[in-house]
């Protein structure tokens, strides 16, 4: 229970991104405080046991339960409209959680193929070695996914908008094929954050985050959440984790606490500084093409506005030449970073054909859209002029 348990649900957003989940202890501190410890003492071998067989409720190991982490658990649940949260290592291992608390041998996934290239590896490499086969769609195309579903069929797979080309789906619609077919709606939350997008109040089951990315907004930490009712994630799937161990640090957890706690503002700077620099780049002649689903011209810009209270942070754009051409004003950028992280306040910039996407034949990047001139860009929080020149010198 936190201090402000009965009043939390009433608060507005930015109040519960800044004072949810937080429980002060007898000194009475400003600031959530960090519990750096392994395990918790019992005040008699009769009170262990109690813990143990959890007729007491109280912290036991930090593999299972941890007072900061707990915090940001409880912070993000009710950022995301979430009944349940529970927090991992990495975003990698809240979707690996995801599946092992859920899926068994003859399961079956389907997933957008436009999914993080790591989750994609984790399905094709790992999961089929369980049994667990995973069929790929095109993210916006609800008679693919329909079609795409067996009997076996669990789980449903995706994120939205995608990177890097930021296309969406209609996350009410595919909530209804899912539940239609008695699968789980799982929603990677990363790109939009709660501020921009609440799968959960579409209809989507699960929600997940890296909150390595706009949850942390400065690149220092590895963590990750999944989001759901007390009976899916708060069960099956903190089963799984407290048993296998990818918990997330209590070290972690804080830093991730005052990350939430700017993650409103943070994310409107983001929108702002994106929707300007999409609107300059669609103007530069050398500049074939801009995908940002704040532009007009993006084929999804209704249902972006509709689905989201912003467009986020992520551009990508072609080049009118080839790959030559995007190296070319890659290398000559003196601000923006050559990474291939997102989220940050600083800037990033990627190619993902030889980079992100860069195990996939050339056949298969050609299938998913990835054009050898294409850049994608995380906009930071650096002022948007000197984004702009600092892309225009290698134009
Ligand atoms: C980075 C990322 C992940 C993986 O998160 P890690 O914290 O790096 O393990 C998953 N999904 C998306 C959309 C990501 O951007």
């Amino acid at each position: 229970m936190s201090d402000f348990e009965h009043l939390e649900a009433e608060w507005a957003f930015a109040t519960q991104a800044i004072r949810a989940g937080q429980v002060r202890t007898h000194e009475q501190e400003h600031s959530e405080p960090i519990f750096p410890t392994s395990s918790f003492v019992f005040s008699s071998a009769a009170e262990a046991a109690a813990r143990f067989s959890g007729e007491q409720p109280g912290s036991i190991y930090s593999r299972f339960t941890n007072p900061t982490v707990r915090t940001f658990e409880q912070r993000l649940a009710r950022m995301e409209g979430a009944e349940c949260c529970v927090a991992t290592a990495s975003g990698m291992s809240a979707i690996l959680a995801t599946c092992l608390g859920i899926l068994k041998t003859g399961d079956h996934i389907v997933s957008s193929r436009s999914i993080f290239g790591t989750t994609t590896v984790l399905f094709t490499n790992f999961m089929s070695r369980l049994g667990i086969e995973t069929t790929f769609v095109d993210l916006s195309d609800l008679n693919a996914w329909e079609g795409a579903i067996q009997k076996n069929t669990r789980l449903l797979f995706m994120e939205t908008p995608s990177n890097p080309l930021t296309e969406l789906v209609d996350i009410r619609a595919l909530a209804d094929i899912s539940h239609k077919h008695n699968c789980f709606l799982v929603v990677d939350n990363c790109l939009a954050t709660p501020v921009l997008q609440k799968p959960i109040s579409f209809g989507a089951d699960i929600v997940i985050h890296s909150a390595t990315k706009y949850i942390d907004g400065q690149g220092r930490c590895m963590g990750g959440a999944v989001l759901g009712t007390d009976d899916v994630v708060g069960t099956d799937v903190y089963a799984f984790l407290r048993s296998a161990g990818p918990t997330m640090s209590a070290f972690n957890a804080w830093i991730f606490l005052k990350g939430l706690e700017t993650l409103e503002i943070r994310m409107k700077a983001h929108c702002d500084g994106a929707m300007k620099l999409a609107l300059w780049l669609e103007q530069q002649p050398q500049v074939a093409r801009v995908y940002y689903p704040g532009l007009e011209s993006h084929p999804q810009h209704e249902l972006a506005k509709s689905q989201q209270t912003g467009f986020g942070g992520l551009i990508s754009f072609e080049l009118k030449g080839g790959k030559e051409d995007s190296w070319k004003l890659i290398d000559a950028t003196q601000i923006c970073s050559i990474t291939a992280n997102l989220g940050d306040t600083k800037t990033t910039i990627t190619h993902p054909a030889t980079t992100t996407h860069g195990r996939l034949t050339a056949e298969q990047r050609k299938e998913s859209g990835i054009a050898d001139s294409l850049i994608r860009i995380a906009v930071g929080l650096e002022d948007v002029e000197d984004l702009k020149k600092d892309l225009a010198r290698g134009m």
